[in-house]
C-alpha cells in the first residue's frame, strides 16, 4: 500500500469502517510511514475531541417558539406566520434546525461508545493475530522467559503463568495496541483453539468478576483483579473459556517468587 491509498483510507480506518484485510494493510503502512501515522493521530484526536466536547444544548424558548410557529405554519400553509419574520428566514431556520438535528443524530449513531470500541479492538486484535500470523513476539512456554520480555516494553508487568498442567499451555506473548495504548497480549492454547489474554492496569478501583459477552462469534470474558484489567478472547466455547479464566485468575494462581 502506498501513501496515496493509505491517506484515502485513514479516515475510514479511524472510524473503524474498514474490513479486516484493509485494516491489516493500513496497519502495516502506518508502522512504516511517519507521515501517514501523523495523519492518523490527527484524525484520531479530532474524533476524540468531537466525542468529548460535542455538547448538547437546549434550544432557547425563543428558538423553540419560532420553530413551533414555522412547523405549524408549514402544516397549515399559512403565508406569513411569524409576522415580522420574512418567509426566507423561516425556511432558513427550519433548514438550520434540520442540519443541527441530523448532525447530532449522526454523531450519536456513528460514534460508538468507548465500551463498543474496546470490545471491537479486542476482537480485531485477536483476529489480526491469527490472520497476520503474528501470534507472539516472544514465543515461549516458559513464563520466566515471557514475563521479563515485557520489561522495558511496557510501564507495568503483566502476570504470566504457564497453565500446561491445567490444559492451557502458554504459547508466548506480544505487544498489542488496544484502547489507544500498548498492552500485553498473552497467548495460550487449548486443543486447536487460540486464546488471547490482554492485560493492562485498570482504571477502576473495584474488582469485577468475570463477565461474558460474545462478539462476531468470539467469546470474551473480562474482569478486573488486583489493579489489572483482563480480557480473554477466543473461539472456545464459553464454559471452557471460563475454565481458562478460573485458572488464570491471580487469586487462584500458585504463589511465585
Ligand atoms: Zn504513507
Amino acid at each position: 500500500m502506498d501513501c496515496v491509498e493509505a491517506k484515502d483510507l485513514v479516515q475510514l480506518y479511524t472510524d473503524q469502517e474498514l474490513d479486516l484485510l484493509r485494516v491489516v494493510d493500513v496497519d502495516k503502512h502506518l508502522q512504516s510511514c511517519a507521515d501517514c501515522r501523523a495523519l492518523y493521530h490527527q484524525q484520531h484526536m479530532l474524533r476524540s475531541a468531537l466525542r468529548r466536547d460535542a455538547g448538547y444544548h437546549r434550544a432557547t424558548p425563543e428558538l423553540r417558539e419560532r420553530l413551533r410557529f414555522a412547523l405549524h405554519a408549514e402544516k397549515n400553509g399559512a403565508k406569513r406566520p411569524l409576522g415580522r419574520w420574512p418567509k426566507w428566514w423561516n425556511a432558513g431556520l427550519a433548514v438550520a434546525a434540520a442540519v443541527v438535528l441530523s448532525v447530532s443524530v449522526a454523531l450519536y449513531i456513528v460514534l460508538p461508545t468507548s465500551q463498543d470500541r474496546l470490545e471491537n479492538d479486542i476482537v480485531s486484535s485477536h483476529v489480526r493475530s491469527l490472520m497476520a500470523n503474528h501470534l507472539s513476539d516472544v514465543a515461549s512456554s516458559d513464563q520466566h522467559a515471557v514475563k521479563p520480555w515485557f520489561n522495558g516494553r511496557l510501564d507495568y508487568s503483566p502476570p504470566v503463568n504457564d497453565l500446561t498442567a491445567q490444559g492451557f499451555p502458554l504459547v508466548g506473548g506480544r505487544l498489542d495496541y488496544v484502547d489507544n495504548r500498548p498492552v500485553a497480549a498473552l497467548v495460550y492454547r487449548h486443543r486447536q483453539h487460540t486464546i488471547n489474554l490482554f492485560v493492562w492496569p485498570s482504571t477502576d478501583a473495584h474488582e469485577q468478576k468475570p463477565r461474558a459477552l460474545s462478539r462476531q462469534g468470539y467469546n470474551l470474558l473480562r474482569w478486573t483483579q488486583r489493579g489489572m484489567e483482563f480480557w480473554a478472547v477466543s473461539d472456545l466455547n464459553e464454559a471452557e473459556l471460563r475454565q481458562f479464566v478460573d485458572n488464570v485468575s491471580p487469586l487462584t494462581e500458585p504463589r511465585q517468587g
